[in-house]
């Protein structure tokens, strides 16, 4: 711990100098972190946390793993730079990695963040047409509630209008449909995949617009930002259908649900389809450093590949598959097969699912209880029938309890609506069960004590 005094100045400074990039529910007790491990915090007042975020839902493989910051410095001090218009050891070990887990048949092209693998993403997807005299393909299509980053392409894919307004016009040429959401309409009975409502959706755009003007579609297997959107389980496969259909490439960001989150290693694993591009970052490296990913098919790849100087793709990465940050991956990925936290995932998310349905559901706000592996949305309602959103204070005023009690929970939605009413469990894919029960015990108190 440090001094009280230290502790009181850093958060003087904090508050002086730091631009959070969220809004503290409240400021006078932003959580300013002196040490973690585990899945545990401590700030610079000695109190302890236990988060149940794994940060940004990114810390998959716990805090403090020494292995990991071994993997960096053990890189750093052999080669500390190469840029990927070169190539160096850790890039190419980790590409061919990735691919194994994708199951092939992809190559990786490397950057630093979620954003910028999504932006890549697009390029290469307008390029790809573009190369094969198909130029008039420029349109993505993305789905309302989704986040997808950032910079003004991710952010213009993405469909939470309250983040965007204050910066349009974006880059454009997004267009954004419904998505599915299995509380409000249950998709799950049709059997032919152009039937269901939130895929016809789909075929539809891309008719009316012209297929010949559609270059991709984007989307996470579950929307996670925007509130843990459960697709019916056969969405993935109609939706792939139907850009097949269109002759547009199937875009997947796994950014939060690669790397075990969902119970495998990739979220669309769980629905049976291989996408064209693969958009990864967060629990890529555990956030031990930054180091994001877009893995291609090899045909669309191909396309570049046999082109000529000026139709290469032209995309310069200073940072992007730093060394040190692909040797932090790999030695991640060993640690996650090593401790088959994929698997333990799948069996800890049913196990909490099913604790937090048998405790909760019979709250008059809590609507729904959904997720797969250690990603878990929990959605409170003002009245179960109509499934009105509960507001934003009561909402905030569980997490503030949890907090409280030492427990760090998440909420996600969008403000839209009311709809930011979905609180959020996604903790270190490793936490003790002992940890677990702790924040099960506390978000369960916490929900009781609402008096809405
Ligand atoms: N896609 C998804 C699904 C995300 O959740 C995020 C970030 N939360 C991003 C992309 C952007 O990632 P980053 O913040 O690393 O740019």
């Amino acid at each position: 711990m440090l001094d009280t005094n230290l502790g009181k100045e850093l958060l003087e400074k904090d508050e002086k100098y730091v631009w959070h990039s969220m809004k503290p529910y409240n400021p006078n007790a932003t959580l300013v972190v002196e040490k973690s491990n585990g899945a545990r915090l401590v700030d610079v007042d000695g109190k302890q946390f236990i988060d149940a975020m794994a940060g940004l839902f990114c810390v998959n493989v716990g805090y403090g793993r020494q292995e990991l910051a071994k993997a960096a410095y053990d890189q750093m001090i052999v080669n500390a730079y190469t840029p990927l218009s070169q190539g160096h050891v850790p890039a190419i070990k980790l590409a061919e990695k990735l691919n194994e887990l994708l199951g092939g048949d992809y190559v990786i092209f490397f950057s630093n963040s979620g954003s910028e693998a999504n932006e890549t993403a697009f390029k290469i997807a307008r390029q790809y047409h573009n190369q094969k005299g198909e130029s008039s393909r420029y349109k993505i299509v993305s789905r309302y509630r989704a986040y997808h980053g950032n910079s003004m392409g991710a952010l213009a894919a993405t469909g939470q209008a309250e983040r965007k307004y204050k910066y349009e016009p974006l880059a454009p040429g997004f267009l954004h449909v419904s998505p599915p959401d299995s509380y409000r309409s249950n998709e799950d009975a049709y059997t032919d995949l152009f039937e269901i409502p939130s895929v016809k959706e789909v075929d539809r755009v891309m008719t009316w617009e012209f297929s010949d003007t559609i270059a991709a579609m984007i989307l996470e297997p579950i929307i996670t930002g925007g509130g843990i959107l459960m697709p019916p389980q056969n969405y993935l496969k109609g939706i792939k259908r139907v850009c097949e259909k269109h002759g547009a490439l199937l875009i997947v960001d796994e950014v939060i649900c690669g790397f075990g989150r969902t119970g495998k290693p990739f979220g669309f694993m769980n629905y049976d389809i291989k996408p064209d591009i693969i958009t990864m970052a967060k629990g890529l490296t555990s956030a031990y450093l930054p180091l994001s990913a877009t893995a291609v098919k090899r045909e669309v790849y191909e396309v570049f590949k046999e082109s000529g100087d000026y139709e290469y793709f032209r995309h310069v990465n200073t940072f992007g598959g730093h060394p040190a940050a692909c040797a932090v991956a790999l030695k991640n990925l060993e640690i996650m097969e090593e401790e088959q936290l994929f698997d333990r995932s799948a069996q800890k998310g049913a196990q909490v699912l099913e604790a937090l349905q048998n405790q909760l559901m019979s709250h008059p706000n809590v609507g729904d209880v959904r997720g797969k592996g250690l990603l878990i949305g929990i959605e409170l309602v003002k009245d179960k029938t109509t499934k009105e959103p509960l507001n934003i204070e009561a909402v905030n005023k569980v997490i503030a309890t949890c907090k409280e009690s030492g427990v760090i929970i998440g909420k996600n939605g969008t403000t839209v609506a009311g709809f930011n009413n979905v609180l959020i469990l996604s903790p270190p894919l490793n936490i003790s069960d002992d940890d677990i029960k702790i924040v099960l015990d506390t978000l369960a108190e916490a929900i009781h004590q609402l008096n809405v």
